[in-house]
């Protein structure tokens, strides 16, 4: 009877104190292939290369996830039965495996000088190490031992044959192992090599699936030749597709800083939800099964499976995020989009006092990202300066001859008006147009304009003028009035 064992993925950042899309998009899909399985999430934390850690980065990490609504299930913060969840804490489980390998007869000591594998990079046709120490005897080692020579642990690498793995992405992947170095599991100092740790940690960690980058797809063959000189199972390997940038000139390179922000608090700095980021990097390298392109973060985790991934690399097009953005403003309530849009409005109007709630009606079907609406509210605080001639506009057919008695008119309608709302605004112009005889765009049009001081406006006169209030409502029409004599 085969036991079914329970998906287990992690996601395994290096604390670099950036968090680019594609290491978001490896945390959801990993999040999400267990999730879909019912399985559990692991986060761990890869600290052990000294030289490129970043204080602070592990809390960019937790900030990020949390953000996005990646939740681990296990990780440094969280526990879980199988931690320590940080490379460093783990440090002294991994020489004793190395040292198994050893008297396995699988890996040796390596002494060799620094000056000498420099030497040897320069010199050797061999493309790398030559395998120097591979063979020494008892002796030579002991002598180096006793001495107290640093040294590295090194896998010994099969010279001849080929490895042949399975990725659920990519197929089938089989390399000469005469192209795979004798790779460094210990480095001198006494740390696992990332090569070496994620294989200890992967198999001591019960993890069922890798998911990363396509870039480690060169590596597995070595991975999965510790694996098997382990005797341990080798997981599913889930390798993802790169992430490109499209070019100016049309064509396609690795997505980077010219096409844009590419870290997760640098778009959500421009002004883009986490959810719809969450949404548009799940699509990223991922096909469902009806083409559509709506997903809240639940329906990922019903519908997410992973013959969906696909190969080829994914193009990140700006205008589809804004656009999926722009879809999840939408469908806000007017509620929410208020609560979110405060701070925008606190910057574009300062203290000046306005009933916030009513900018939703004109902001949510026009808004592609919060970070657009000071821009488009400022004329609120304070009329700005503008020319008369944008009283005239040839489709509501007003000019300079006919607005300054169309101003004039609309003004003392409004100035007469016993209350101050929406619909009362709304019947009053709409009124005088049709005693007139006018189009309402006739009558809206220096209305506008002389609330606004701008061409462009979200939201119509009687809008305007609502969230304006009476007393500043008039004051500005009359200074159009003026500006039109
Ligand atoms: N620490 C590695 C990285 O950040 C993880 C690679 C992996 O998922 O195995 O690239």
């Amino acid at each position: 009877m085969s036991v079914i064992k329970q998906v287990r993925t992690r996601y395994a950042p290096s604390p670099t104190g950036f968090m680019h899309v594609g290491n978001l998009r490896t945390a959801l899909y990993e999040y999400l292939i267990a999730k879909s399985q019912g399985g559990a999430f692991v986060l761990r934390i890869e600290d052990t290369d000294r030289e490129r850690y970043v204080e602070g980065a592990v809390d960019v990490i937790y900030n990020t996830l949390k953000t996005a609504g990646i939740t681990h299930d296990e990780g440094p913060d969280v526990g879980g039965d199988y931690g320590p969840y940080v490379q460093s804490e783990r440090k002294d489980m991994y020489t004793p495996y190395a040292e198994q390998l050893i008297k396995e007869g699988k890996a040796y000591r390596c002494f060799c000088s620094r000056e000498r594998l420099e030497k040897l990079a320069e010199t050797s046709e061999f493309g790398g190490y030559d395998r120097h120490c591979r063979d020494l005897t008892q002796e030579e080692i002991d002598e180096e031992l006793k001495k107290g020579t640093p040294f590295v642990i090194r896998q010994k690498m099969p010279v001849d044959g080929k490895t042949t793995f399975k990725d659920e992405v990519f197929g089938e992947i089989t390399v000469d192992n005469s192209e795979l170095q004798d790779q460094i599991l210990v480095k001198t100092d006494g740390y696992p090599t990332y090569n070496f740790a994620n294989v200890i940690d992967d198999h001591t960690m019960g993890i069922t699936h890798v998911v990363r980058g396509s870039e480690y797809l060169s590596s597995t063959p070595k991975y999965n030749l510790l694996y098997e000189a382990f005797g341990w199972e080798i997981p599913t390997y889930v390798h993802l597709p790169l992430i490109m940038g499209k070019n100016e000139d049309g064509s396609v390179s690795k997505l980077s800083k010219r096409h844009g922000s590419t870290g997760f608090e640098d778009l959500i700095e421009d002004g883009y939800l986490p959810e719809a980021i969450i949404n548009y990097i799940a699509l990223l390298g991922w096909c469902p099964k009806d083409n559509r392109e709506i997903f809240s973060m639940k329906e990922l985790e019903e519908n997410f499976f992973i013959g969906g991934i696909s190969k080829s690399p994914a193009v990140f097009d700006y205008d589809k995020l804004l656009w999926m953005n722009a879809e999840y403003i939408k469908a806000m309530s007017d509620e929410e989009f208020t609560e979110r849009a405060v701070p925008y409005y606190k910057e574009a109007l300062g203290d000046k006092e306005f009933d916030y709630a009513m900018f939703a009606g004109i902001l949510k079907q026009r808004t592609e990202k919060f970070t657009d609406i000071p821009e488009k509210i400022r004329f609120f605080a304070e009329l700005p300066e503008y020319d008369k001639e944008l009283f005239v506009n040839k489709k509501s057919k007003t000019n300079l001859d006919n607005s300054p008695a169309l101003l004039t008119e609309a003004y003392e309608r409004l100035k007469a008006l016993d209350s101050w709302d929406h619909d009362s605004i709304h019947d009053c112009l709409i009124n005088m147009a049709q005693e007139k005889e006018l189009k309402n765009g006739t009558v809206m049009w220096g209305v506008r304009i002389a609330a606004a001081g701008q061409k462009v406006t979200p939201g119509g006169a009687i809008e305007i003028l609502d969230i304006l209030g009476r007393e500043e409502s008039l004051s500005r029409l009359e200074k159009g009035i003026e500006k039109l004599k």
